[in-house]
């Protein structure tokens, strides 16, 4: 599948999905949209060209991109990261199985990372199919195996951070 497709395909399952039954918004007064000119959210391959134009893309130190907004978008053209947070859609093996668990990412600042809100079991669901999604392509797969181990190399430190602090 053309990266493209893939990513449009990603947006389509959570077009309408939201982490919560209500609108979390009310809970942190919208703080993830609310980032500096220097906060981004990182971009798939294949979104430059499909994200709300208002949006501006910078290229980080290590040449990932990311989407860097004002404060609105255009909500069915929101990227990909956006539509996700606060989660991850994180590849996991059990049992010598490879799938996919929707997890906190506990890099978000939000604070849903750290209260006990119930998720929208639907969310969780199409979160696992993004993940699937994404391994339908090259070049989207590398990326996101890529951020998967990310995830875990950061579980590691922090795991041997709290067990020597
Ligand atoms: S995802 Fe988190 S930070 Fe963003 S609006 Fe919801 S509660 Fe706030
Ligand atoms: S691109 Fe849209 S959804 Fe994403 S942080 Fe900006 S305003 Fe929020």
């Amino acid at each position: 599948m053309k990266k493209e497709n893939v990513i449009l395909s990603c947006y389509s399952l959570l077009r309408r999905e939201t982490p919560l039954s209500f609108d979390c918004g009310k809970i942190c007064k919208s703080s993830c949209c609310n980032g500096d000119s220097n906060t981004g959210m990182l971009l798939f391959p294949g979104e430059e060209n499909l994200i709300d134009k208002e949006i501006t893309i910078k290229e980080t130190a290590n040449g990932d991109k990311i989407a860097v907004c004002s404060g609105t978008c255009d909500r069915n053209k929101r990227p990909l990261s956006c539509r996700i947070y606060p989660l991850f859609p994180l590849i996991i093996e059990e049992n010598g199985k490879e799938s996919i668990k929707a997890v906190k990412d506990f890099r978000a600042v939000c604070p849903l990372v750290n209260g006990e809100y119930e998720y929208n079991k639907s969310f969780l669901r199409k979160l696992k199919r993004v993940g699937k999604f994404l391994m339908l392509n090259e070049e989207t797969k590398a990326f996101y195996v890529s951020l998967c181990e990310d995830y875990n190399e950061h579980i590691e430190l922090l795991k041997l951070f709290q067990k020597n602090f």
